[in-house]
């Protein structure tokens, strides 16, 4: 038996359709724009995976005001590159967009086709496609979850990237000097039409072409993916203020989880922990991560924060005792600082969340209390 693909509408007609409908209707994005940079664009479509847009905004504007040049940004120290970062997540792609930026700055040029595109770091099918076609005019698709959506419901098809890719190269090939247009317009399509629920089928301008338009229900394709629950999993953290009243913080390896991201300095537990946080489990982080003896104080309370791979529970408790002195293995760095100026560092919104508590003051009397100072 052999197998076809999906049957995609003529490439002219779609371009012609989608391409009026964007001209009339393109949202109004700071990175659209004639007077917009390869550099620049490539810093939004980073920001946009995995954010929404109107995170986004006010973040991409402070990024490019403190990062205005791909050279400024290749020279800023990793910890300015992750504090302005604060509040998007997902630092890998900071930490990537500024190894990509010192790549460029290397090699003296942006790169010119796809395959300098995805060479640098963090820069997948997506970002390189999206890059390639809106800034460098490339005939290129830039297929995510949102146009995987789009395209599923106008073919008719259960989706999948690398299928929905080929029928975007197909489409494409309708007018492929306005490829960056075209994918631009499939994305505001998907943000504004064509919603995962309830697409505005009436007010869509593939209408007369789309093939799941015309079903009863659009929403029965894609083919929904089953997700799973994301394990849960337990922090604990320590407070510890110096008599000046600034705050301990250390910062996390470069890599894995919250890399390079300043912390209160504590432990992730192991999967599948059975012991509950205590007042031992804290203080051994602590002699094992900072080098020093502390008792484990008041309870300040508790946070909580949904990853996409976990959910993630604090116990913040305070600390007493002597101040660490410099790292010994798992923090590479530490700081003490007043706790406004800790809220404008490299913190994961889970240690902008525990940060939090500490406004309240401390909230429960959890362990035992503290011996003579
Ligand atoms: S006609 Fe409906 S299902 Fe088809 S692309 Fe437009 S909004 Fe989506």
């Amino acid at each position: 038996m052999t197998m076809s693909g999906p049957t995609t509408p003529d490439p002219h007609v779609f371009c012609d359709l989608l391409l009026r409908w964007y001209d009339q209707n393109a949202r109004d994005l700071p990175w659209r724009g004639d007077a917009v940079t390869p550099y620049e664009t490539l810093v939004s479509e980073v920001m946009l995976q995995q954010t929404r847009v109107e995170t986004v905004r006010p973040k991409y504007a402070a990024f490019l005001s403190r990062f205005p040049t791909v050279e400024a940004l290749a020279t800023a120290p990793i910890d300015d590159v992750l504090a302005l970062w604060s509040g998007l997540g997902y630092y890998s792609r900071a930490r990537n967009l500024h190894a990509a930026a010192n790549q460029i700055v290397d090699a003296g040029e942006f790169p010119n086709d796809v395959a300098g595109l995805r060479a640098l770091k963090g820069v997948g099918v997506y970002i390189a496609g999206a890059v390639g076609s809106i800034a460098l005019g490339l005939p290129v698709p830039a297929v995510d979850g949102n146009l995987e959506r789009v395209l599923a419901r106008l073919v008719c098809s259960p989706g999948g990237r690398p299928q929905m890719t080929a029928v975007a190269e197909a489409l494409i090939a309708g007018c492929p000097s306005r490829a960056g247009d075209i994918n631009q317009a499939l994305m505001d399509l998907g943000s504004t039409v064509c919603k995962p629920r309830g697409p505005q089928c009436p007010a869509c301008p593939l209408e007369g072409i789309c093939v799941a338009g015309a079903a009863p229900d659009p929403t029965l394709w894609p083919e929904k993916k089953v997700r799973r629950k994301a394990p849960a999993r337990t922090a604990v953290a320590g407070v510890m203020f110096n008599q000046a009243g600034s705050l301990l913080v250390a910062r996390r390896p470069a890599s894995g989880l919250f890399g390079g991201l300043f912390e209160l300095p504590g432990l992730l537990l192991p999967k599948n922990a059975t012991t509950r946080p205590g007042p031992g489990i804290l203080a051994s982080a602590w002699l094992d991560r900072l080098g020093v003896e502390v008792d484990v104080g008041v309870g300040h309370g508790t946070v909580t924060h949904t990853l996409t791979h976990m959910r993630l529970t604090l116990h913040v408790f305070e600390i007493i005792g002597e101040a660490p002195p410099e790292p010994q293995s798992f923090y590479d760095r530490l700081r003490w600082a007043p706790i406004d100026e800790v809220d404008e560092m490299g913190i994961s919104t889970l240690t902008r969340k525990a940060l939090s508590l500490l406004e309240r003051g401390p909230q429960q009397q959890l362990f035992r209390a503290p011996g003579p100072r």
